[in-house]
C-alpha cells in the first residue's frame, strides 16, 4: 500500500517537475527564471532516480539509479539559494565568485559520487536492507557525504535567513507578507525532511527529503506564479529603471548604493565593476570632487569627459519613503544635459555677439568697457577706446545694394578681429559703427594702432560677387587715465574726435587729447 502510494506520488511529481521545468522557463517573466527552471529540473532528475531506485530489487540496478539521483540532488539546495537571492533582490546576476561558492561543492559531489568505487570518499559501502515494506539501498557515509550535507544545510539556512529578514522588513503590506511567508515555509520544509530522516520516522529508511521536496517546490512555484502580478509591476518599474537613458542610483540613508541601472555603471564605474552595496564615496573614488557633491539635495551639474567628449550631467535627488512616510533612501537621477547646455551657451552667445560682424554687440561691449573702466580706475593705469565709422557707407548700399553693405560689415568684423590683439575687445555699436577697447594702452599707442587699422581698412579689397568693394573709415580715439569721471564722458570724447575726423575730410584718425 505504502509502496504503491509512494510510487504514484513520485511518478506524478516527476511528471509535474518535468512539465514545470519548461513551463517556468516559458511563462515566468522573472529574471531568475533560468535558475528556477534549473532548480525544478534538478529535483525532477533526483526524484526520477529515487523513483527508479525504489522500483529496483537488485543491488546493481539500485546503485545505478542512485547514481542518477546525483545529477540533480547536489545542485538543488544551491539553486534554491540562488533563486531566493534573486527573489529577495540581493543580487541581479550570478557573478563568478558566487557561482563558485554555490556550485563548487555540488559539482565535486557529483564527480566523487560517479567515481566512488575508486576512492570510497562519498560512500564507504553499500548493501540492501530488506526491512520495511520494500528493499532499500543502504549506504554507509564517507567523509565527503558530510561536506555535501553541510553545504546543503548552509545553503538552505541562508535562504531561510534571507527570507526571514525580508519578511521582518516587509512592512505592513499583507500580500507582501503572505508571499514571503509562503516562501519562507517552502524553504523551511526541507528541515522537516531532515528531522524525519534523523529520527528515522516510521523506521522504514525512506528519504523524507525527497518526499517533501515536491511539496516545498509546489509552494514556491505557487508563490512565484500567484504573485506574479507583483513581479510584473515591479518588472515594469524595473524595466523603466533599467532602460532609462538617465543613470540612476538608489541609495540608503547612509548613502550606500542599494541598486543602480546600466547607465549608472557605465557612467560612474566603467572599469571598477560593482557599485552594488558599496558606499557612494567609495564607488566613485575616481572623482572625489563629485562624491562629496552627491550628498547635496538640490540639483547640480557637472562636466565629465565621456569617451573623449565633454558631457554635462545634471543630478537630481528624490527622497524614497515607505508606506509610513518615513524616509528610507534616496534616488539619484543623473541626466545627460549636454544638448541643453550647448543650447544655453548658444543663446548666451546670441545675446552677446552681433550676428553680422561676429563682434560683441552694443550691450556686451558696454559691459566690457564698464568693467575695464572700473579696473583701470583702481590700478591707475590707462586704457583707450577707438570709435570707428565707415565713410559714405550709404553709397555702398545705394550703389550695390544692401547685400553689399552687409558684406562690408562682415569684412570689417574679420579685419577688426585680425588686426587687434586677443586682449582687445571689438564691438559693433550699430549700423556701420564699431568700437575697440584697448586695455593698458595710452593715447600715443592707441593713436598709432588706430592709424595702422585705418590704413589697413583703406587697403582692403572686399570681394562681392564679381566685384570688389573698397571702403575707408574715420576714427576717434579717447584715452582714460584718471579722467573723465565716467565711461559715458569717455565715449562722448571718442565720438567728438570721430566727428572731427569726418569734418576734416574722412579716412582720418583724431585723438581727443585734452
Ligand atoms: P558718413 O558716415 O561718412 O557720414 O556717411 P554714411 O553714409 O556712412 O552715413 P550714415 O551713418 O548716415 O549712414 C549709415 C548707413 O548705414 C545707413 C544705413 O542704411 C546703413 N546701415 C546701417 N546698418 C546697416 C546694416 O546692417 N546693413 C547695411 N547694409 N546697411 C546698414
Ligand atoms: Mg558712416
Ligand atoms: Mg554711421
Amino acid at each position: 500500500m505504502l509502496r504503491t502510494a509512494i510510487t504514484l506520488y513520485l511518478f506524478s511529481t516527476v511528471l509535474a517537475t518535468a512539465f514545470f521545468t519548461s513551463y517556468v522557463l516559458v511563462t515566468s517573466r522573472a529574471r531568475y527564471r533560468k535558475y528556477l527552471s534549473a532548480m525544478v529540473f534538478s529535483l525532477c532528475l533526483y526524484l526520477f532516480g529515487y523513483l527508479m531506485e525504489l522500483q529496483s530489487t537488485d543491488l546493481d540496478r539500485m546503485y545505478f539509479w542512485n547514481q542518477v539521483q546525483y545529477f540533480g540532488l547536489p545542485f538543488y539546495p544551491s539553486l534554491w539559494l540562488a533563486v531566493v537571492l534573486f527573489y529577495a533582490r540581493r543580487i541581479k546576476t550570478l557573478g563568478r565568485p558566487l557561482l563558485a561558492v554555490l556550485f563548487f561543492v555540488p559539482a565535486f559531489t557529483f564527480l566523487l559520487r560517479l567515481t566512488n568505487p575508486l576512492h570510497h570518499l562519498y560512500y564507504r559501502s553499500i548493501h540492501i536492507s530488506g526491512s520495511g515494506e520494500f528493499p532499500l539501498l543502504h549506504l554507509q557515509k564517507g567523509p565527503w557525504y558530510y561536506v555535501q550535507s553541510l553545504h546543503a544545510l548552509v545553503c538552505m539556512l541562508a535562504a531561510c535567513w534571507i527570507l526571514y529578514r525580508l519578511f521582518m522588513q516587509s512592512g505592513n503590506s499583507p500580500t507582501d507578507r503572505l508571499r514571503l511567508l509562503l516562501h519562507l515555509n517552502a524553504s523551511l520544509l526541507p528541515f522537516l525532511g531532515l528531522g524525519l530522516i534523523l529520527v528515522d520516522f516510521g523506521g522504514n529508511g525512506l528519504d523524507y527529503g525527497a518526499l517533501l521536496a515536491p511539496v516545498s517546490l509546489s509552494i514556491m512555484i505557487y508563490t512565484v506564479f500567484r504573485f506574479d502580478f507583483l513581479e510584473l509591476l515591479s518588472l515594469a518599474r524595473e524595466s523603466i529603471f533599467e532602460n532609462s537613458r538617465d543613470a540612476m542610483l538608489v541609495l540608503d540613508n547612509d548613502l550606500r548604493i542599494l541598486d543602480h541601472n546600466k547607465e549608472a555603471e557605465a557612467l560612474l564605474s566603467p572599469d571598477q565593476g560593482a557599485l552594488l552595496n558599496r558606499p557612494l564615496q567609495d564607488a566613485i573614488r575616481t572623482r572625489p570632487d563629485l562624491a562629496s557633491r552627491f550628498t547635496e539635495d538640490s540639483p547640480w551639474s557637472f562636466l565629465l569627459d565621456n569617451q573623449g567628449l565633454d558631457k554635462w550631467y545634471e543630478v537630481t535627488t528624490s527622497p524614497l519613503k515607505n508606506h509610513m512616510g518615513r524616509s528610507v533612501g534616496i534616488l539619484k537621477n543623473i541626466r545627460d544635459v549636454t544638448d541643453r547646455k550647448k543650447l544655453e551657451q548658444e543663446l548666451q552667445k546670441l545675446a552677446t555677439i552681433d550676428g553680422l560682424s561676429g563682434l560683441y554687440n552694443r550691450r556686451r561691449f558696454m559691459e566690457v568697457a564698464q568693467m575695464e573702466f572700473l579696473r583701470t580706475k583702481r590700478s591707475q593705469k590707462a586704457f583707450s577706446i577707438l570709435m570707428v565709422d565707415l565713410d559714405h557707407f550709404k553709397r555702398i548700399n545705394d550703389t550695390y545694394g544692401h547685400g553689399a553693405g552687409d558684406e562690408v560689415i562682415r569684412a570689417m568684423g574679420r579685419l577688426l578681429r585680425n588686426t587687434f590683439r586677443k586682449t582687445d575687445s571689438c564691438g559693433r555699436l550699430g549700423g556701420e559703427e564699431f568700437a575697440v577697447l584697448l586695455p593698458d594702452t595710452g593715447s600715443a599707442d592707441a593713436f598709432h594702432v588706430a592709424e595702422i587699422f585705418r590704413k589697413e581698412t583703406a587697403r582692403t579689397l572686399i570681394p562681392y560677387g564679381d566685384r570688389t568693394l573698397a571702403v575707408t573709415a574715420s576714427i576717434g580715439v579717447a584715452t582714460f587715465s584718471g579722467s573723465p569721471q565716467d565711461l559715458d564722458n569717455l565715449l562722448q570724447q571718442a565720438d567728438e574726435a570721430l566727428y572731427t575726423s569726418k569734418v576734416q575730410g574722412r579716412n582720418k584718425t583724431t585723438g581727443a587729447f585734452r
